[in-house]
């Protein structure tokens, strides 16, 4: 299968965007850079809201979700995670125990007067790179809006260095979904050696955090200066680190199987959100595919070798100040471009299948439409999947693959949170208008009008599965992915 063919030139809109190597990568694909007015991709640095993503045609492809910030904020993250320990225990394991302030303070409090010797690492809920991040074991310390995580004590150790991983996570699509992880990512180490925490030393951010941005000013720091030297340094390539693992014995599969499966069940929560959000504001396209997004996600290995989730970045940077860094975020872009490349090729034979479709509609009935639009769906999907196939350079498939049953029930799962919640927030809006409309009138014209308010609401949050039903596609008597039924 070719990229796109000879007459087709892509058409990138890079004006939002910051980043050099995006310029690079788009000049290596000899792809059309501009500020254009329909570009075929759009790659910008900010998150995408719903408003925006509604101006967009169904043929034209950015590089954000809507809605990403149910999981790139930390109090978010740490909501949504909670909600579905309740219903899994064991299995959501993997995210350090935490409370989120206000709400959680007296379970905050009673957990510290409990657990004296406890350190705790507190983080303000919408910042990154340890901005404002601090250890304590004392409750006065801790501000009364941010977020609290037990500090895991025992991290595994390179060269007695704390650190940990920055993954790159590519999502192609939530509905259904399709999730890829890059065999490049960063070993980021801190630049004193690691001590348990103390009295003493827990202001050490050197010892404690290992952020790039903090650790980079201590004169201590480590620059990688030749991409060939990846394992050396306080930032190392996650390839090296994983041979250097199997080198000492350590089985690597189950390590990234353990970490896949953080990946999948962390999306999973928020799915059903996506898909909603998505969903109202690209109402005409069948094929589901105009947004597609790279996640940082960070993981923190203890001294078993089991990962626990930190956070996800929604804006990973790609900064590139080192050869090393160069090397790996320039294949996980060109890589994530080359796989989503397939839409502009498309786009002639989309509208004219979308006029097809338009005359359907007006002339067939409700369900003729339906199973022509499915029909268009499935065949779409089926491209774009053979696409993804076929270019996935250094990106490994990590859904759906034959744990789509597995995924598929925290998907429903979030999505019976994510119901009974707006549910919640209708009831909680229907008693806060109520009163004031009887109060401030008597007129009947209020009473009926709020009435018919609260039945527009209830039709709100009637149910809809979210969830797509998953079928297999094969190609070649392959199995590749999962298309909607
Ligand atoms: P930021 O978005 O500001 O980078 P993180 O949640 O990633 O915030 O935390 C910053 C650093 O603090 C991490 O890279 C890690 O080294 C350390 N850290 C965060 N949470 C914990 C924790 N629960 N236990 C131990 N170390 C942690």
């Amino acid at each position: 299968m070719k990229l796109v063919s000879a007459e087709t030139k892509i058409r990138i809109d890079l004006s939002k965007c910051q980043y050099e190597i995006l310029e690079e990568v788009v000049s290596d694909l000899k792809w059309d850079n501009d500020n254009f007015e329909k570009p075929d991709i759009i790659w910008q640095d900010s998150a995408l809201n719903p408003m925006s993503l509604s101006l967009l045609s169904p043929y034209q492809r950015i590089n954000h979700f809507p809605g990403m910030y149910a999981i790139s904020r930390k109090d978010y993250l740490a909501k949504h995670l909670k909600a579905m320990e309740q219903l899994h225990k064991s299995e959501f394991e993997f995210f350090p125990e935490t409370w989120v302030l206000p709400q959680e303070y007296i379970s905050l409090k009673t957990h510290m007067a409990s657990n004296t010797n406890a350190y705790y690492i507190c983080k303000p809920p919408n910042l990154s790179q340890g901005k404002g991040i601090f250890l304590t074991k004392w409750i006065s310390d801790i501000p009364e809006n941010c977020v609290v995580q037990k500090y895991l004590e025992n991290p595994y150790l390179l060269d007695g260095f704390k650190f940990d991983l920055r993954l790159y996570v590519l999502v192609t699509g939530f509905d259904p979904l399709r999730v890829y992880i890059h065999e490049q990512g960063i070993v980021r180490l801190a630049t004193i050696p690691y001590a348990k925490p103390t009295d003493t030393n827990i202001h050490n951010i050197y010892m404690h955090l290992t952020n790039y941005a903090i650790n980079k000013n201590n004169p201590n720091f480590v620059h990688n200066k030749n991409y060939s030297e990846d394992f050396v340094g306080h930032k190392r390539s996650f390839k090296s680190f994983l041979k250097a693992l199997e080198e000492d014995g350590h089985n690597i599969k189950k390590i990234m199987a353990r970490i896949d499966d953080i990946v999948l069940k962390t999306l999973c929560t928020v799915q059903p959100f996506i898909v909603n959000l998505y969903r109202t504001s690209q109402p005409n396209d069948t094929s589901s595919a105009v947004c597609f997004q790279i996640l940082g996600f960070d993981i923190l290995l203890d001294y078993k070798l089991r990962p626990s989730l930190l956070e996800v970045n929604h804006t990973p940077s790609f900064t590139t100040d080192s050869p090393l860094d160069r090397k790996v975020k320039k294949a996980v872009i060109k890589d994530c471009l080359k796989m989503i490349a397939a839409k502009p090729e498309c786009q002639k034979k989309f509208l004219r299948e979308h006029t097809d479709y338009l005359i359907e509609r007006s002339f067939h009935s409700f369900y003729r439409v339906k199973l022509v639009k499915s029909e268009r769906r499935e065949k779409f999907l089926k491209h774009q999947i053979e696409m993804e196939t076929t270019f996935h350079g250094g990106y490994r498939k990590i859904y759906p693959l034959n744990n789509i049953e597995k995924y598929q029930k925290y998907m429903r799962d979030a999505e019976g949170v994510y119901s009974s919640k707006a549910r919640r927030r209708n009831r909680e809006s229907e008693i806060r208008c109520v009163p004031r409309l009887r109060k401030s009138s008597a007129d009947k014209r209020f009473i009926i009008d709020d009435n018919k308010n609260q039945n527009r609401r209830r039709s709100c949050v009637t149910r809809i599965s979210l969830v797509p039903k998953v079928v297999q596609i094969k190609i070649n008597n392959d199995f590749i992915g999962g298309a909607r039924a």
